[in-house]
């Protein structure tokens, strides 16, 4: 071999020699590199696992109202735990997504801060508006752009698309319509289209064909299929709500709150985000139960509710019909009445809310109470426009809570009662709900007139939130303190410390 060809091959050796070195090197970076893309997913995890708990510990504290705020605060921690680990995992396109994030956060907490006690409601309709149209848009995203060739997880993909598009949209749709409702800007009375039932059915028919086409096809789904569903799911949306009565209207906004919830939970698994996967059916779940347990304590069918009108029918007995003599009586008259009485009880609703009238009642409380009367609170489940929109409102001007009962503690007692102050409170305390064909008909009442003296406080003989005519105020025991409820009580309270 020439001195050169051993030149040659020994070059050739020491090139061979570097590059497995080289290699070497390349495999220890990307071990590590590897170990550290391990190790943070890992932490995201635990901080979702973490998170997931807090929002447990959350919704455990919420529902009870001592311990409320601590649930509030782990609600907060747990949110800030999700949001801390989603950011600093493996995130695309950080800059857009904290701009979102920060024109977000102003707008809402701008709005929060505006937002009046009794405009809370529709705050919660359009905030889970946005939720079931977030579940839309990653549908459609996730259909457009996806990676998917084996055929079963396309098939599960794209029923996750459907369905997730689907709830999402009736989510939407209903959810706008409830604003528009509690508002005032659409009707609250319910909307009886002629077959309507027959209408949810073919719907309902209809979007499970596209569903089995849109899957069935794979591969070569076309879009069309999403778009008419998309449309009936529209339409589903808006019926669902407008066939709903006034005063059936707490379980829808429950209802549609759990929708957003399963929306959430679709987008979850098409995102493959555990912890979307985990609130979205704790929301989902949730919000089912106190629908659940709103309907029992109205007396309503579940499935009425959730399939839009399905089984209800409007009363034939005219929402207006009741007419009569009412008494009127001032201020001074019922703080005779009440220094007089050995027990009141006192019912609020959504008027106590509008004149803020919490505090005066609050006052008028304490000075009873010092002159030995026994002074209790009767709260109907749908008093106000949110569920325990009263009992928020009595916490925060600190009456104590354990003369704060709910309607089935205290229904019997109103018999063995001297005076009945009805604050600002109209459907919850109307008669007529015990009149079959009624548009209330069947949804339990506190039963004031039963008691010795009924003083009711509003400002009008007006209807209240279903529009419905109350026979209370013309009965022999009642009289009316008409004017606004913070005015009129705050004028009581003058009195009795007179
Ligand atoms: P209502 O809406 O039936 O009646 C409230 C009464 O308050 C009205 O009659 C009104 O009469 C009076 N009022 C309003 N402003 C004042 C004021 N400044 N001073 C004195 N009185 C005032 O209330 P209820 O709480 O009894 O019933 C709640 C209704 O809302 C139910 O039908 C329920 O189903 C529905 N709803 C409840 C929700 C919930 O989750 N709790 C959600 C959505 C709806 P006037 O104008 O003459 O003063």
């Amino acid at each position: 071999m020439s001195e050169q060809s051993i030149n040659a091959v020994q070059q050739a050796v020491e090139q061979i020699k570097q590059a497995a070195d080289a290699a070497e090197v390349a495999a220890a970076n990307l071990a590590t590199q590897g170990g550290a893309v391990e190790a943070a997913s890992a932490w995201v995890e635990s901080s979702y696992i973490v998170a997931a708990v807090l929002f447990i510990l959350s919704l455990a504290g919420l529902s009870k109202q001592e311990t409320a705020q601590q649930g509030i605060y782990a609600g907060i921690a747990g949110m800030l735990v999700a949001l801390s680990a989603t950011l600093l995992g493996d995130v695309a396109n950080l800059g857009y997504i904290l701009a979102a994030m920060l024109a977000g956060g102003l707008l809402g907490v701008r709005w929060a801060n505006k937002v009046e006690m009794t405009a809370m409601p529709e705050m919660v309709a359009i905030l889970n508006s946005f939720g079931g149209l977030a579940a839309v848009f990653i549908g459609y995203n996730s259909f457009i752009e996806h990676s998917i060739y084996d055929p079963i997880l396309l098939g599960i993909n794209n029923t996750l698309v459907f369905l997730g598009v689907f709830i999402g949209l009736v989510t939407f749709v209903g959810s706008l319509v409830a604003w528009a409702k509690l508002n005032g800007k659409v009707k609250s009375s319910a909307l009886m289209l002629p077959h309507r039932h027959k209408l949810n059915l073919v719907a309902l028919v209809a979007t499970i064909v596209l569903l089995v086409n849109f899957v069935a096809a794979g591969n070569s789904a076309s879009i069309w299929p999403l778009l008419f569903m998309s449309a009936i799911a529209i339409a589903f949306g808006v019926h669902l709500v407008m066939s709903i009565g006034g005063a059936d209207m707490p379980v829808v906004v429950s209802m549609l709150n759990s929708y957003s919830g399963w929306a959430g939970a679709a987008t979850g698994l098409l995102l493959g985000n555990d912890l979307l996967i985990v609130i979205g059916a704790l929301v989902g779940s949730s919000g089912a139960i106190l629908s659940y347990v709103m309907c029992k304590a109205m007396n309503r069918s579940f499935i009425s509710v959730i399939a839009g009108g399905f089984g209800s029918d409007e009363g034939s007995v005219s929402a207006e019909a009741v007419e009569g003599e009412h008494r009127e009586v001032d201020a001074e008259a019922v703080a005779e009445m009440l220094k007089n009485s050995k027990n009141v009880i006192i019912t609020p609703g959504y008027g106590m809310a509008v004149a803020q009238a919490q505090y005066p009642v609050q006052e008028i409380t304490d000075q009873l109470r010092k002159l030995g009367v026994n002074v209790r609170f009767g709260i109907h489940p749908v008093a106000g426009r949110l569920p325990g929109h009263m009992n928020v409102l009595l916490a925060e001007a600190k009456v104590p809570y354990d003369i704060v009962l709910e309607m089935d503690e205290i229904n019997e007692d109103f018999a063995e009662t001297c005076t009945v102050l009805v604050i600002g409170a109209n459907d919850t305390v109307n008669p007529a709900a015990t009149e079959p064909g009624s548009p209330i008909a069947g949804m339990p009442v506190l039963e004031v007139w039963n008691a010795d003296n009924v003083v009711v406080f509003k400002r009008s003989m007006a209807t209240g939130y279903a529009g419905v005519q109350n026979p209370l105020f013309f009965k022999e025991n009642t009289q009316m303190l008409f004017g606004d409820a913070k005015e009129s009580v705050s004028a009581i309270a003058k009195a009795i410390a007179a």
